[in-house]
């Protein structure tokens, strides 16, 4: 299994297939003046097989494809297939902001996907266009009743919550964890890409979060017992009705449990959100180096995973690239 120096195994790989996106979050990307990688800089969907392939060799049972926005991608069902025939890959999910889930969701389903998240940080027509740049939440909200139509679960919603910008909306979110399939979580807002407007008091803490809801809806958020390390703490709801999780890389890092690792659409190994340094995988690939020798790069790469992000500390950097060019 991939190990680390800090003793970690890693077993979690995030598959960026795309840097291109039809929406703009404020938080995510400039409104104008994204420049896009070249098609053929973009790792191929055999590549990305192949790649795959070498990982679930060495452990990693978990895939999840992101973006920018993975759906972007033409035909991206053909990738979801190849991948979900990958001996020892178990959990195959996809993050996506849900525009193309009306149209996809069919194909995506019978493709073998197992999970999905879609992004979501406003239930207000004018807040969302706000955010995202884009007058589209009614398609989303169709997109997600579509996704849950084709069996797949759970579906969670990835509310970003920055304060003075949607953090009056965490209680409508939670009660939509508790009226619909949804499982409902919070991501408190990281400094990453060099424009995403944030600051440190744009942070709303998981725990101001929690307490809000329950003095909301006058109900009590039950920790449920934490298996495995998936960064989100989970609750649930003490009449039983709905779940919802945070995830609180600002206040409360995960970093000790972190189990994964994320490959850039153009091939690039990353073994932190946070990292400066990236290992080119797609340069071996494309110079012929055999699985044999793709492995050892890899092992070695992952050995030298960071401790941990620094957020909290004065010698903290943001990464040079945007959020959607890593692979959120
Ligand atoms: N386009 C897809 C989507 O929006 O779901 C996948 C890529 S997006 C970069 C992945 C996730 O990163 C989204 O849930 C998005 O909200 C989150 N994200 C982007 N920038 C962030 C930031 N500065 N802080 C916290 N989450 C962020
Ligand atoms: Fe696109 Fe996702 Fe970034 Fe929004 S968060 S701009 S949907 S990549």
């Amino acid at each position: 299994m991939l190990k680390d120096s800090y003793g970690r195994y890693i077993n979690n790989l995030r598959i960026s297939v795309t840097d291109r996106c039809n929406f703009r979050c404020s938080y995510c990307m400039p409104e104008e003046g994204m420049v896009w990688m070249n098609k053929s800089e973009l790792l191929t969907y055999e590549e990305i097989a192949r790649i795959t392939g070498i990982f679930a060799g060495l452990g990693i049972t978990k895939i999840r494809l992101t973006g920018g926005e993975p759906l972007m991608r033409k035909d991206l069902h053909i990738l979801v297939h190849m991948l979900a025939e990958v001996a020892g890959i178990k959990d195959l999910a996809m993050t996506t902001n849900g525009f193309f889930l009306n149209e996809r969701a069919e194909l995506l389903a019978k493709a073998g996907l197992k999970r999905i998240n879609v992004s979501l940080d406003s239930l207000e027509a004018l807040k969302f266009k706000e955010i995202t740049r884009r007058d589209y939440l009614n398609r989303v909200l169709n997109g997600l009743e579509t996704i849950t139509s084709y069996g797949i679960r759970p579906v969670k919603i990835n509310m970003v919550v920055m304060r003075d910008i949607n953090d009056d909306e965490v209680t409508e979110f939670a009660i939509l964890a508790r009226t619909k399939p949804y499982v409902i979580r919070f991501i408190e807002f990281m400094p990453i890409g060099n424009n995403d407007g944030w600051r440190n008091e744009k942070v709303v803490p998981s725990k101001d979060i929690r307490e809000r809801i329950e003095r909301d809806l006058n109900l009590k958020l039950i920790p449920v017992e934490y298996h495995g390390t998936q960064p989100s703490d989970r609750y649930v709801f003490d009449d039983g009705h709905g779940e919802i999780g945070f995830i609180s890389s600002v206040s409360e890092p995960f970093c000790e449990h972190c189990n994964r690792v994320r490959i850039t659409s153009d091939g690039k190994l990353r073994t932190c959100l946070f990292s400066h340094h990236e290992t080119d995988l797609k340069q071996l690939v494309r110079s012929g180096v055999d699985n044999d020798g793709i492995r050892k790069v890899i092992i070695d790469a992952v050995w030298k995973k960071e401790e941990g992000h620094l957020i909290n500390r004065p010698e903290f950097v943001r990464p040079a690239r945007t959020m959607s060019q890593i692979g959120g």
